[in-house]
């Protein structure tokens, strides 16, 4: 369970100047009026805006938005008003949770693609501050969390807008880290066979990519080193939702998908992506019709990156991701990361540190 203290410990990593006294002063406004209440599995409410605080956090978003995170439930389900909220916090956070508690109160019906799509196009342009839209998936992420709790009919419900509505919409920001846990989460109930068979399969052979990981990781740091590269190096199995994506376009079995480890390098520069790359191919026998330039040809929502697939000397094929520090964040956590450090901008040097450790749940490394 998550403590204030937690998130104030990350806000203070990455945002030292940030207004604590307003974080606290919403925490406890927020604990005061979920008094009493609480979740579906029994535990106090508070947990819930707590969790959410503690992802905006995770995403290093500015204060305005972690107080939001403490206080969007606070309109809709206690006796609060947006006057009381605004006269506490001021307009700009008292707006945002407006925007917030008007989304919740969106009936989505997602039957078809099509509708999905004028959904997805609505929501973004009710919108005036993509804050909202931030701290809502945020909101989704841990109810998707913690869904075990509810009925099995809401279950699926809550899942099916969760993969139709939201996880788009997490892409479409470019926020890959919240997509991918959201599909991943989505999956789970929506086809319980399928992830269970997953997690089964990749369970089973986790010890044997443990070890892969382990070695190919290294090999691949100290071959960057050898050329004076200094690149943070990171292994981990692909999401679920990619691995079945993989199976579906392939016709193939959870047994036969093999490059389902991927390998990260996070290097300093961008000709150091391209040097780091002939480096991987030289080592390494590249399967035909892999490689991507995603640098020079960027995503639409932003994304850059070179990727690549090459064949281990026992045979096994693994991608490896090669990016900037910067690209990196905009990968992570894209529109996202516009909002980071807002305040004084400070930390806005801070920007080229690479932060390799943002693991999602599939991430080993
Ligand atoms: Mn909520």
């Amino acid at each position: 369970m998550i403590r204030y203290e937690d998130i104030q410990e990350k806000v203070e990593a990455y945002n030292p100047q940030a207004d604590f006294d307003l974080f606290r002063r919403a925490y406890v406004f927020s604990a005061r009026e979920h008094r009493g209440q609480t979740r579906r599995s029994g535990e106090p409410y508070l947990i819930h805006p707590l969790e959410v605080a503690g992802i905006l956090a995770d995403l290093h978003l500015d204060m305005t938005c972690l107080v939001v995170g403490l206080l969007h439930d606070v309109v809709e389900d206690t006796l609060v008003d947006q006057a009381t909220i605004e006269e506490y916090f001021g307009r700009d956070i008292a707006h945002i949770v407006d925007g917030v508690t008007k989304l919740s109160k969106l009936e989505f019906r997602t039957k078809e693609e099509r509708q999905a799509e004028n959904l997805r196009k609505m929501l973004l342009a009710m919108v005036d501050d993509i804050r909202v839209i931030l701290v809502k998936l945020a909101d989704r992420l841990h109810n998707m969390r913690t869904l075990d709790h509810l009925s099995p009919e809401k279950q699926v419900e809550i899942a099916l807008e969760t993969r139709e509505i939201y996880a788009p919409i997490a892409h479409r920001l470019g926020i890959g880290r919240i997509k991918s846990e959201l599909e991943d989460l989505a999956l789970r109930y929506l086809d319980p066979e399928a992830y269970h068979d997953l997690l089964r399969s990749l369970d089973s052979r986790r010890k044997l990519s443990d070890n892969f990981i382990e070695e190919v990781g290294k090999r691949l740091g100290q071959a960057v080193a050898g050329q004076g590269i200094q690149a943070e190096v990171s292994g981990r199995m692909k999401s679920f939702t990619s691995i079945l994506a993989k199976m579906k376009r392939q016709v193939i079995p959870v047994e036969q998908v093999y490059d389902y480890v991927a390998f990260r390098l996070v290097v300093p520069s961008l000709r150091d992506c391209y040097g780091a790359l002939g480096l991987i191919h030289s080592l390494w026998r590249p399967v035909p019709g892999r490689f991507r330039d995603y640098i020079a040809m960027p995503k639409p929502n932003g994304y850059q990156s070179l990727h690549t697939s090459v064949i281990s000397e026992k045979g096994q094929p693994f991608e490896v991701q090669i990016r900037t520090p910067e690209m990196h964040r905009i990968a992570e956590e894209g529109i996202a990361a516009h909002w980071s450090y807002k305040e004084g901008d400070q930390g806005r040097g801070k920007t080229t540190v690479p932060r390799v450790s943002g693991c999602g749940s599939t991430w080993t490394c």
